[in-house]
């Protein structure tokens, strides 16, 4: 790293940049030409899970850098490591990061596409004398790498000649060894005071199929060789990546600078670390939740209640929620834990412009009005969103026996309870206000059904149309409503640092018991009965919901996204 990029990275406090301070190394970039002027970033995954919300910031941050500033984003699989990876993570991920609105146009890239010039530059780096086989095992070569206050020891296989390691690597390659018998290392220091650059491993053997380049190769590439040297081949100009590769760098710029690429490369990459999303009341590892998919505590890696890009989307979150999101974390230097309640507040924000407010009973209670005339239905007007006028009205149906929610009727209420009791009135929205006559209910004691008396001029235009009363509540004809499924989410761990294994225990017995409540017996309106898959809706008072995809064997399923309460907002408030 130059001069100047030390002091643009110190210039900054850790914790809020005003500016992100890739983008003012970058601006300085552009100023003094660096790199003719190119921006050209990537967003390198592993295909070895789905995407999480912390790749959502990375695709965020490459391909929103690279727009920013007239450059261009590759997406590049990194599937280095072909016992953990699959086609199907592949296909998950292209279609994640175009989802969220990003395009990597032509640019769709593998590392395995070099391994044959990652091959070659490793012959390089052994005719130079820099690269060594070695034959200790993994737990030899931890053993002598030394630790942070002692020097490494030299493997007895560091001076092998030139002519025996290439031998020995082409013999890796041919596959005459098992795995784990040697592996190709870098010679460098093994006295270095960052253990990285002690003689780091660059090949292992790995008899395993690979899902693009199949059986050709039993050798693999570790993830510090392929990556830097990928980014060199693609002219990536500004390798964006996680803090804990800080410690790494050197060892990026290492590869780099070793080989020869034997043609024209554009400028050099520089490695620059930001601080990963971690959000409070989940995992982010991909490994912890691929456990949770195969061990079944979800339904899979799009479970509404997972942090993936399709568990996020499967939710009815929106690819605008989540990049705003994305926009209002920022890019430290810091690691920190972001509170999941800002994440809900950028959905609330987004669909309470857009979405249409609509009325649905979770839990219905009949109503029966015996004054209204057996057989009458009228067509009440309703605004779709009162706050978006634009967006129009509709009609809804009112007939004599309707729905209300069981929680909007309390037979001995406490003082403030503002909805329906014996010989209270309510309103009910965009019709009539009723009063309660009568509690019906079985033999068990169970209340069944309500009998109420409507007032006739209460509704909008007539004479008392302005009459008030405390409460107004959502409520559905039963004649019209359609059934439906309501699946309620919460958060999937109890603890706000599932990550923080305590004695004994890891992040699984964290879970929340109770994240998932299904109601089955659910009505809407009849609106809704066309309504797509992933299409949302605010339920009045309820919270907003979309469309599940399961909707599409019949019945309406719909998940619930958030509810209406907004927490963010309220800990704004708090501190503003
Ligand atoms: P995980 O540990 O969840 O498997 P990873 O870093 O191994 O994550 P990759 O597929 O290698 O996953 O990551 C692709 C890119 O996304 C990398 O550049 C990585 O730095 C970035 N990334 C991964 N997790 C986060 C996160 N939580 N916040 C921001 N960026 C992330
Ligand atoms: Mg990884």
């Amino acid at each position: 790293m130059s001069d100047r990029d030390e002091k643009s990275l110190g210039q900054e406090t850790a914790d809020s940049l005003p500016v992100n301070f890739i983008q003012t190394i970058i601006t300085e970039d552009l100023k003094s030409g660096k790199n003719n002027g190119r921006v050209h970033t990537r967003f390198p995954p592993e295909p070895n899970g789905y995407l999480h919300i912390g790749h959502a910031k990375s695709i965020c941050l490459n391909f929103g850098l690279a727009a920013a500033n007239g450059g261009i984003c590759n997406l590049r699989f990194d599937d280095t490591n072909p016992s953990k990876e699959e086609i199907e993570y592949v296909e998950s991920i292209q279609d994640n990061v175009r989802w969220l609105g990003f395009d990597w146009e032509d640019r769709l890239y593998y590392a395995s596409d070099y391994f044959d010039q990652l091959f070659e530059f490793a012959c390089q780096l052994i005719n130079k004398g820099q690269a060594y086989v070695c034959d200790l095992s993994a737990e030899e070569i931890r053993e002598y790498r030394g630790t942070l206050t002692e020097p490494g020891k030299e493997s007895p296989y560091r001076n092998r000649s030139i002519e025996e390691n290439l031998d020995l690597f082409m013999r890796m390659k041919n596959g005459e060894f098992p795995d784990g018998a040697r592996v190709l290392r870098a010679k460098i220091d093994m006295a270095s005071p960052n253990l990285n650059m002690r003689d780091p491993v660059l090949y292992r053997i790995q008899h395993a199929h690979h899902h693009r380049t199949g059986d050709k190769w039993c050798i693999y590439p570790m993830y510090d060789y392929a990556h830097p040297l990928s980014d060199a081949l693609e002219s990536i100009t500004h390798s964006v990546c996680t803090l804990e590769f800080a410690d790494h760098r050197p060892l990026y710029d290492w590869c780099i600078e070793q080989v020869d690429y034997g043609k024209e490369i554009h400028g050099r990459p520089q490695q620059i670390e930001f601080a990963r999303l971690n959000l409070t009341y989940t995992v982010m590892s991909k490994r912890k939740l691929r456990l949770l998919v195969e061990k079944g505590v979800v339904g899979g890696w799009d479970d509404p209640r997972m942090p993936t890009i399709s568990g996020l989307r499967r939710r009815g979150y929106t690819p605008e929620a989540i990049r705003d999101f994305c926009d209002r974390i920022g890019v430290a230097k810091r690691n920190s834990t972001v509170d999941i309640a800002l994440l809900e507040h950028c959905i609330r924000e987004d669909l309470n412009r857009r979405a249409s407010r609509v009325m649905a009973v979770l839990r219905p209670l009949k109503v029966v009005i015996t004054n209204y005339p057996e057989d009458k239905v009228e067509w009440m007007t309703t605004e779709n969103n009162i706050e978006q006028p634009e967006m129009g009205i509709r009609e809804i149906p009112f007939a004599r026996e309707i729905y209300i929610e069981q929680e909007d009727f309390m037979e001995d209420p406490p003082k403030k309870f503002f909805r329906l009791r014996p010989g209270g009135e309510v309103r009910l929205k965009s019709a009539y206000i009723i009063e309660c006559q009568e509690v019906i209910k079985d033999d068990q004691g169970r209340i069944v059904e309500l009998h109420c008396t409507y007032d006739p001029d209460s509704k909008s235009g007539g004479p008392n149309a302005g009459r008030r009363v405390k409460g107004t509540l959502h409520w559905v004809s039963a004649q019209h409503a359609i059934p439906a499924e309501v699946r309620l989410y919460d958060q999937l761990f109890l603890k706000e640092n599932p990550d923080d294994e305590e004695e004994g225990k890891d992040f699984t017995s964290f879970l929340n018991p109770d994240s998932l409540e299904v109601l089955k017996d659910s009505l809407v309106e009849p609106s809704l009965a066309d309504a797509a898959v992933e299409s949302s809706y605010q339920f009045l008072r309820q919270g907003y919901f979309v469309v599940d995809p399961d909707s599409s064997s019949g019945k309406l399923v719909f998940n619930r996204i958030v509810g209406l309460r907004d927490s963010w907002a309220k800990i704004q408030n708090k501190q503003g």
